[in-house]
């Protein structure tokens, strides 16, 4: 991988030492940008550490996460912003944030790993050994057997296409189709007012494929959200709103982190 990262850039900056950014699947420890694998077959592989000596130059590693909400604070639906969390709605949960206008990944890069956070006591069984975790409630990987489970007659037979079929039914006023977006949305603003009260941030951004739903997707949330919170705290709900960069986010994000580490870096007056 190191290797295909470094061709990559020499063919777009044949300059030497520039700042790099990389956004990766897994868990980034923050201090030293080791990574570990989830879905990539990496345990504390010193990322950061090879692509600096093989690059001669600063190197950034970010979790994809964390990398788009920091895109999406800079340069997205979060300008202007102090405090945002991104939940990235994929195949399964994911979220970045960003508290007081800094990346916070925790400790250990774990802070924003909510997938997994239980949602409903006694839940639905996860294959992370849990019950009731918010990913399988909220993600493509619940749309798609929730649709299954209700088998309208629109469900395509090939499983990789449930998804976008339900957002096409919805789209086009089906009742069955509305439904399902509709509880996606309902169970993803649960799990935000756990978040908002928690954090208290300005903006909520709602970006992955089944944000494509717009307001599908988002009403039932900022409802759900409203209802689930302590009144009082109600007065002080977040903005819900879907991201603005696309696919490209963690990448834009990424970098926009590696330049700015090394403008942070830069004695005054340069
Ligand atoms: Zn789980």
């Amino acid at each position: 991988v190191e290797a295909a990262v470094v061709a990559a850039i020499g063919s777009v900056a044949p300059g030497r030492g520039l700042p790099v950014g990389v956004a990766t699947a897994g868990v980034v420890d923050p201090r030293t940008g080791r990574v570990t694998g989830v879905n990539v077959a990496w345990a504390d592989h010193p990322l950061r550490e090879r692509l600096s000596l093989l690059l001669s130059g600063p190197v950034a590693v970010e979790n994809d996460a964390n990398a788009a909400a920091w895109a999406e604070y800079r340069f997205g639906a979060g300008r202007g912003s102090t405090s945002l969390v991104m939940i990235t709605v994929g195949t399964g949960l994911g979220a970045g944030l960003v508290l007081g206008g800094r990346l916070a990944a925790g400790a250990r890069g774990l802070a924003a790993e909510v997938g997994h956070v239980p949602l409903v006591p006694d839940g639905r069984p996860c294959p992370c050994g849990l019950r009731g975790c918010w990913e399988r409630y909220v993600s493509g990987t619940a749309l798609t057997a929730e649709a299954t489970r209700l088998g309208p007659a629109w469900l395509p037979a090939d499983p990789s296409a449930v998804g976008r079929a339900v957002l096409a039914a919805a789209r086009a006023g089906d009742a069955d189709g509305l439904a399902l977006i509709a509880e996606q949305g309902c169970r993803l603003g649960e799990g935000l007012a756990t978040l908002t009260a928690l954090l208290d941030p300005d903006v909520v951004i709602v970006g992955g494929g089944l944000a494509a739903a717009g307001e599908l997707l988002l009403g039932p949330a900022r409802a759900r959200l409203a209802e689930a919170l302590s009144p009082v705290l109600r007065r002080s709900l977040p903005r819900v709103v879907a991201a603005e960069l696309g696919a490209e986010a963690g990448v834009v994000g990424a970098a926009d982190v590696a330049r700015t580490a090394v403008r942070r870096a830069d004695p005054p007056g340069r």
